[in-house]
């Protein structure tokens, strides 16, 4: 969620077209439908709403550029003419902000909030009796579009329409089009708390640790968890026109976030199955460049990882494939040979007699956990977990071959496969 500045002391962001969303809604927070109450109050033809509607399910609206004042956005009609459509908001004054920035930082919990991209009642009737609208009213979205309508066309409309849905995920978006950057707020806020607390006479803020031992059981219980998002959503695009500051890297901050929501996601959907990771390894530098890398980043991004690992190119390519076979776990088979010793031995080698019968048997050759076929460029590797993973040999490289079975005759004919294929 960063923003640029553009050098001339305002700020942009863009986020990328959205895909059609046919059939639903375009706003489910409470802010989002305000705006779209806004639109509906500013558009005189009820038509144009209507076709600003099917335009954006269609997804035919561009790019969103956001900047303070304005949002502008190409929309394509249907016999695929593209329109420039903009619609102007006016920016809060400096002494709005202001009295927005004192009100907010008197309710903690107001910081808090926007921090989550969520936008209280509250917070909104306190700017309110501050003199700041932070919403549109009826008639405050003006639009200009180059088809030449004097109201809202259906381009404009579109383009509410879409933003309805990007406000959902980020309120930030309304108060940039209100004049200030996340970023500048945020810094903002934090100058006004500073100063606030400098006059206090109190101590920092919190709550005494016995205090809160002692409400502990007028507390209301914990809300259940959180039902699980259809899917990890989509970071907002950092592709804008201002040049990145130096030592930043968009496109690889924008994979980070895409990859990050999606293991949220993940860890999010496990939790609530109840699921915790069996195998569960303690994450690592090295062991997350391989798991970066296994979720197909832009080429450059890949060459950082592959130099920032110290695998190289090739070695983080094979890595990669291990990782999909099985995670950590798999990984741990790559890297690491650990002598088999004592009982585990004993057992490797119970499982490598039954596995096949006598005159079937194939020649092995052992070394540490991992037993090579002799005169063939096949290899089965036992994890410590009792499972045999099958490696094959690619230009004087041993590689993942498959997943890992219990059964070393199955291992082995999945890297057999593997080598005739
Ligand atoms: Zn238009």
């Amino acid at each position: 969620m960063n923003a640029y500045d553009t050098g001339a002391g305002g700020t942009e962001r863009t986020f990328p077209a959205l895909p059609p969303a046919r059939g639903r809604g375009f706003a489910r927070t409470w802010w989002g439908l305000a705006w779209l109450t806004a639109l509906e109050g500013t558009a005189l033809d009820l038509a144009q709403l209507k076709a600003g509607r099917r335009l954006a399910r269609a997804g035919a609206v561009g790019a969103v550029s956001v900047r303070p004042g304005r949002i502008t956005a190409v929309v394509q009609d249907r016999d695929r003419t593209a329109h420039r459509a903009d619609v102007l908001l006016q920016e809060l004054s400096g002494e709005q902000w202001d009295r927005f920035l004192a009100m907010t930082v008197a309710r903690a919990g107001h910081v808090a909030a926007l921090l989550d991209r969520e936008m209280p009642t509250h917070l909104v009737e306190d700017a309110e009796l501050a003199g700041v609208d932070l919403l549109p009213g009826p008639g405050d979205l003006e639009p200009e579009c180059d088809c030449g309508a004097w109201d809202h066309c259906g381009h404009t409309a579109a383009l509410c329409y879409q933003l309805a849905r990007l406000l959902d995920q980020d309120p930030f978006v309304l108060l940039l089009m209100r004049g200030r950057s996340e970023r500048a707020l945020l810094d903002a806020l934090q100058s006004h708390g500073d100063a606030s607390a400098g006059r206090s006479t109190r101590g920092p803020e919190g709550t005494d640790a016995a205090e809160a031992y002692a409400a502990g059981d007028i507390l209301p219980s914990l809300p259940g968890p959180p039902s699980l998002p259809a899917g990890p959503g989509v970071p907002p695009s950092l592709d804008t026109e201002a040049a990145p500051v130096a030592g930043i890297d968009p496109p690889a901050l924008e994979f980070l976030a895409a990859r990050t929501a999606a293991r949220a996601h993940r860890l999010l959907e496990e939790a609530l199955r109840g699921e915790a990771d069996a195998h569960a390894v303690e994450p690592s530098v090295a062991r997350d460049a391989v798991r970066l890398a296994a979720g197909e980043p832009d080429p450059a991004v890949t060459d950082r990882l592959a130099e920032g690992s110290g695998r190289g190119g090739e070695g983080l390519a094979v890595a990669v494939r291990a990782w999909r076979q099985g995670g950590a776990a798999a990984l741990a088979v790559l890297d690491e040979e650990w002598t088999v010793r004592g009982d585990t031995l004993a057992r490797a080698r119970a499982a490598l007699d039954s596995a096949w019968e006598e005159d079937e048997r194939p020649a092995l050759r052992a070394r540490a956990n991992r037993w090579t076929v002799v005169d063939a460029p096949v290899q089965l590797r036992l994890s410590r977990d009792g499972r045999w993973w099958p490696y094959r040999e690619e230009r004087g490289r041993w590689v993942p071959a498959g997943g890992p079975a219990r059964d070393p005759a199955t291992a082995l004919a999945s890297a057999e496969g593997a080598a005739g294929a």
